[in-house]
């Protein structure tokens, strides 16, 4: 296991989810958003969900610290990386318990209360979802 997916699984377990991370692809390409919740259909028409991490922005060390990320101040990238899986995280744990996964009320409730998120959107380069 990745070490970023084996970060993943233990922030899953922590929050309470019984369930594994979907697969956690870092892209070189992704430069628009630092995390992206994706969910593509397979060639048999399988729905299968993948988180995608952006190399460009997540492993740039040299912002202005502290970052503002998820509403939190974090003062190495090793924490927003932590941040934007969490975020990235609850979109993936909504849909597996077949719920709206979007930026929803129950997203900001979810976040708040299991991660101390102050803020519904991660808040690095634009995101959709
Ligand atoms: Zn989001």
């Amino acid at each position: 296991m990745s070490t970023t997916r084996a970060r993943a699984a233990a922030i899953l377990k922590a929050a309470g989810w019984e369930f594994a991370p979907p697969p956690i692809v870092w892209s070189a390409r992704l430069t628009r958003c630092a995390g992206l919740f994706v969910i593509e259909k397979d060639s048999r028409g399988v729905w299968r969900p993948e988180i995608r991490l952006s190399i460009p922005l997540l492993r740039r060390r040299d912002w202005p610290w502290p970052m503002e990320v998820c509403g939190i101040r974090c003062h190495d990238a090793e924490r927003v990386q932590l941040r934007i899986l969490e975020h990235e995280l609850i979109h993936f744990a909504l849909w597996v318990e077949g719920k709206e996964w979007g930026h929803t009320e129950e997203f900001r409730r979810i976040a708040f209360e299991r991660f101390g998120h102050q803020a519904i959107t991660h808040g690095i380069g634009s995101e959709d979802a």
